[in-house]
């Protein structure tokens, strides 16, 4: 949008008017007119600066709430958001503001409870119909059918944004901002718990925001199943395809259930084929990609694959940490940051298990009272904490081995027999049983096709060491540390 109001004079008018009317209550509220169209100028511009991406996670929840003293205010319900645009924008935003001759030398960002936020009044102007439809949506939620099912805390806002997921979410994106379909389908595929699910059903509440007119189903694979079967039951699978083919936007998770299914798959390449014809958005979820996705018919599986295919990958421990903060502003529990820290860095398999971490220790502190530290996380998440070390794969062994005996990561595998080398191997050997559930054919394998009973001999040798050499001992131990809390 382009704005073409000139600031400075805009001032000096206001001040006139100010002075010969004597209406300050007008004046004040025109003025603040004023004063947020010069956020909306900054804002319009750091979104080039930074992409659409970027700033619709950490700008556009910033609203804007006045201007004093040539200083722009601005409040967040995400401190999150806060400290991070104080870290990372605000010098940016003070150079936009000096390039373009604004009257602003500063930001100030507060944080405010979200109860408070809503109750405030919307000062964006690119935010207002969107707050707005948004309010109503979530209003009428019992009456809008296609809204049933989503689960409220799945949304944009509660979607924390970093390079695992940053495709996803931009695809997305651009889904909701377009009145027509976007990519056809979008195909979101990762592992468990990694955020399908979530962005799906933010995309339905957007959507339902933003274009109500734009009738909205999302459903699982499960469901669709279901639903199939029991229209066929009652010979009624006209009606079926009336309903799904009437959408305008149809969200089907989990497709990989589908597989294997094939009158299910049959009816569900009809509807899909149905809705693609008539430029309507398909969007859909599976653990893997269309071309891996076995026990689907290939004609399916390449059509699966023309439109966007996104993944999400593993997540990354500045990921977690955020997710971790983020998750912190929501509960009334104080727990440390390092606490957090540590949650990041043992609980890495997934999103879910890091939330029901997070939440064990959370409920935890809140029923015995005891103030949240390392130690009790420790102790209270012992069996998850487990079960993650247990993930070390006998590379990363073998990694960490060679790199700690300065040796070459081949002597792993090697016939070498010197001491240098062999005993290093022989506790790769031993960490290996002891920190996987490989067995003993299966280690040996791995280390250059050895025999079982040469892990076996391995394993016992260095218990016995072990006992006998406190320098030994401590290596292992080390190894073991580092080993286990990657
Ligand atoms: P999937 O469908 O891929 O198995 P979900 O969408 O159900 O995963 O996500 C599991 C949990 O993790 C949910 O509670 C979800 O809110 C949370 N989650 C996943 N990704 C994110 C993210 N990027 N930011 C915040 N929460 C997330
Ligand atoms: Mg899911």
């Amino acid at each position: 949008m382009k704005n073409d109001f000139n600031y400075k004079d805009g001032f000096s008018k206001l001040a006139r008017q100010a002075t010969s009317e004597d209406n300050s209550d007008n004046t004040q509220i025109c003025s603040s007119i004023v004063a947020e169209q010069l956020w909306v100028k900054i804002e319009s511009q750091i979104r080039q600066d930074i992409g659409d991406t970027a700033w619709r996670n950490w700008i556009k929840p910033l609203h804007f709430s006045g201007l004093e003293n040539d200083i722009i205010e601005l409040t967040t319900t995400s401190k999150l958001v806060r400290d991070r645009v104080k870290s990372h924008y605000s010098d940016k935003l003070r150079l936009i503001a000096k390039s373009q001759s604004l009257p602003v030398t500063g930001f100030e960002i507060e944080w405010t409870e979200k109860s408070l936020a809503l109750d405030m009044p919307i000062t964006s102007v690119a935010d207002a119909p969107r707050i707005t439809k948004m309010q109503e949506a979530g209003k009428q939620t019992s009456a809008i059918s296609s809204t049933h099912g989503l689960d409220a805390r799945f949304t944009f806002a509660n979607f924390i944004v970093d390079k695992p997921n940053q495709l996803a979410f931009a695809a997305a994106s651009r889904v909701v901002e377009s009145a027509t379909a976007a990519f056809n389908p979008l195909f979101l595929y990762s592992g468990v718990g990694l955020g399908k699910t979530h962005l799906m059903h933010a995309i339905a509440w957007e959507i339902n925001a933003r274009q109500p007119e734009r009738k909205v189903m999302y459903l699982s694979a499960e469901k669709f199943m279901y639903r199939f079967i029991q229209a066929l039951r009652h010979r009624d699978t006209m009606a079926f395809k009336e309903q799904f083919r009437s959408v305008d936007v149809l969200m089907i998770d989990d497709v990989q259930f589908i597989s294997g299914k094939d009158s299910t798959q049959e009816e569900f390449f009809h509807t899909f084929n149905a809705l693609v014809d008539e430029g309507k958005q398909v969007i859909l979820s599976a653990d893997k990609s269309p071309t891996d996705l076995s026990g689907m018919e290939e004609r399916l599986r390449s059509r699966l694959g023309w439109g966007m295919v996104a993944d999400i990958h593993a997540t990354t421990y500045e990921l977690r940490y955020s997710i971790l903060i983020s998750k912190r502003e929501s509960v009334s529990v104080n727990v440390p940051d390092a606490v957090l820290e540590f949650l990041a860095h043992k609980i890495t398999s997934n999103i879910r298990e890091l939330e029901g971490a997070f939440n064990r220790i959370a409920a935890h502190a809140s029923l015995v009272g005891r103030s949240i530290t390392v130690e009790m996380a420790r102790e209270t998440l012992a069996d998850l904490i487990r079960a993650s070390s247990r993930r070390v794969t006998i590379d990363d062994i073998q990694k960490q081995v060679s790199k700690h005996f300065s040796i070459r990561i081949s002597d792993m595998f090697s016939a070498r027999r010197a001491r240098s080398i062999a005993r290093p191997r022989q506790i790769a050997m031993y960490l290996a049983k002891n920190l996987t559930t490989s067995s003993y054919p299966e280690i040996g394998r791995k280390f250059g096709g050895r025999d079982h009973t040469t892990i076996m001999h391995a394993v016992k040798k260095v218990e016995e060491l072990i006992t006998h050499d406190s320098e030994f001992s401590d290596d292992v131990e080390l190894l073991r540390s580092l080993l286990s809390d990657n």
